[in-house]
């Protein structure tokens, strides 16, 4: 059977040397007027017009700035809301809310046995592994250390971290995290990956990673040959909106698909960048027809400096309920908010029952608004 070809399919992106991503890295774009340098249509365009250069700059000391040179070219310079740049350049406004809000909302710190290992739920640990990205997004959860070389965790800690997990058989799952964990070299995540793959009562490793979206040529065949070797792995990644859909992205994908990855994706609801159904279901559709499942939404935690992201929390349920029976299933991710204090992960659903009847049985609407009644059984 010959696959369909994926070329075409997608917005070409901004081109790149193929493969070297670490030369990418060290090459990163690290203040404004870098960035000016680069783009340089973008001076004097409202979008970065001198004051929010000044706002830019201060916030940029609160939280790093850094993007990819590829992250940085898929910006609109002709769009004044252009989704990207509202997600990597430093506003003023993120310097308001650090006194009213939490630096850390899900008290990821307060469950830390392990320096970087965070053992919330009983049958789950979530492992920080590098405090790099390749770009620092405005909204990070992690503000309080991603960008901070001294929340990297030390070697010792990995052994520790790894002895706390094949000590406790009720761990099932190993979130490898950060920071973006495919900033450490190949040779790093093969060792742990077979380090991880010897507890034999784990049955899931997963990665979060932002790096399909902001550095695909990260996702090299030496890569997606040690997650073969390690099979099965879920690499969960991480795209906000629809114009970070590139070729590029989809290839990254490709690749890791072929290697028998599992792919989902997590978003966040943030508002002014894709918080209407629009955006949202071009994010949908281009994932799943780049081979990506949508998984999660979440809503936009109360962050330290994240503040003016945050949506209504019914905001996301509404938009999905516009989309159930306009999108395909598989095209709907769960919309889900962190409770606060540590509560951890709820799902926020709309409600499709409407009660029991009387003479038996359940009324229900659909996804249209029609109601039905379905039959029970005692
Ligand atoms: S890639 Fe992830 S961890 Fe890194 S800054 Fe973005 S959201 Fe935070």
């Amino acid at each position: 059977m010959r696959l369909p070809a994926v070329k075409h399919l997608f917005k070409d992106g901004p081109s790149a040397v193929p493969g070297d991503w670490r030369g990418q890295l060290r090459n990163q774009i690290r203040s404004i007027d870098e960035l000016l340098l680069f783009r340089p249509e973008l001076v004097g365009h409202v979008a970065v017009d001198s004051a929010r250069r000044w706002e830019a700059d201060r916030a940029s000391r609160s939280f790093r700035f850094a993007t990819t040179r590829y992250y940085a070219g898929l910006i609109d310079a002709g769009n004044p809301e252009c989704p990207i740049l509202a997600q990597v350049l430093p506003q003023h406004v993120e310097l308001h809310d650090l006194k009213s809000s939490d630096p850390d909302p899900l008290r990821e710190e307060q469950h830390m046995p392990i320096p970087g290992l965070t053992h919330r739920y009983p049958d789950r640990v979530l492992w920080y592994l590098s405090h790099h990205c390749a770009v620092y997004c405005r909204f990070c959860l992690r503000k309080r250390k991603v960008s901070r070389a001294d929340s990297a965790p030390r070697r010792d800690a990995r052994e520790q971290a790894l002895n706390y997990i094949a000590s406790h058989t009720r761990i099932k799952e190993v979130i490898l995290s950060g920071g973006d964990p495919l900033s450490l070299a190949d040779e790093v995540l093969d060792e742990l990956l077979t380090a991880l793959r010897n507890i034999e009562h784990l049955i899931s490793i997963r990665i979060h990673t932002r790096m399909p979206v902001t550095l695909p040529d990260r996702i090299t065949p030496t890569l997606v040959d040690i997650f073969q070797k390690h099979y099965p792995i879920t690499l969960v990644t991480h795209f906000n909106h629809a114009a970070e859909i590139t070729e590029a992205a989809a290839g990254a994908v490709r690749r890791l698909r072929m290697a028998g990855v599992l792919v989902l994706n997590q978003s966040v609801l943030l508002r002014a960048i894709n918080d209407t159904v629009c955006a949202q279901q071009e994010l949908l559709s281009g994932l799943v027809r780049m081979g990506v499942k949508p998984y999660y939404l979440h809503r936009c935690d109360p962050v330290s400096g994240v503040s003016h992201f945050q949506t209504a929390i019914r905001a996301g349920a509404q938009i999905l309920q516009a989309l159930r029976g306009r999108n395909p299933g598989i095209a709907l991710p769960r919309y889900v908010i962190d409770l606060p204090g540590g509560g951890g992960k709820v799902p926020i659903e709309v409600d499709y029952a409407r009660g029991a009847v009387p003479e038996g049985g359940a009324r229900f609407s659909n996804w249209a608004g029609e109601e039905f009644i379905v039959e029970d059984t005692d």
